[in-house]
């Protein structure tokens, strides 16, 4: 158990050291641990890989697998052209929504702005997605799978 091993920190500056944010002498004293405590490596190994698989899932952005119809890969790309907008619409309903409710609710303008300038954010964001997916599936071989 890595409790036995002697370390003296915790399992947050494990993480920090992945992440690279630790003070340096934090940092080098996990170093030092680790270079000689094979169940720390382990444990921060694992770590890693689990970093690693979240971040490739978040920027993995099109959910392929819950669109997709069917192997082929024309329907996955047809089932994915009709999903974006879906997504999309449901985001702008749910935004609009939350900007309706919290309009009702804000008692001052410095609220209504901030909720204002938020939601408006999110939804240019969404919006930029959006685009780039249009522009994609125009450049996207298409058609050709298409017959
Ligand atoms: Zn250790």
């Amino acid at each position: 158990m890595p409790e036995q091993c002697g370390r003296t920190f915790g399992e947050a500056l494990l993480s920090g050291y992945l992440d690279g944010t630790l003070v340096q002498g934090d940092e080098q004293r996990v170093r030092l641990h680790l270079e000689d405590c094979e169940s720390c490596r382990t444990l921060v190994d694992g770590l890693a890989a689990v970093k690693e698989t979240i971040m490739t899932s978040t920027f993995d952005m099109p959910p392929d697998n819950e669109w997709s119809e069917g192997p082929s890969t024309g329907s996955s790309r047809v089932a994915r052209g009709v999903g974006w907008p879906l997504v999309i619409g449901w985001a702008v309903l749910v935004c609009g929504y939350a900007v309706w409710e919290g309009w009702q609710e804000s008692e001052n303008l410095v609220e209504r702005l901030i909720l204002v300038g938020g939601v408006s954010g999110l939804g240019l964001l969404f919006l930029g997605v959006l685009l780039d997916r249009l522009k994609a599936m125009k450049t996207d071989p298409y058609r050709e799978v298409q017959k």
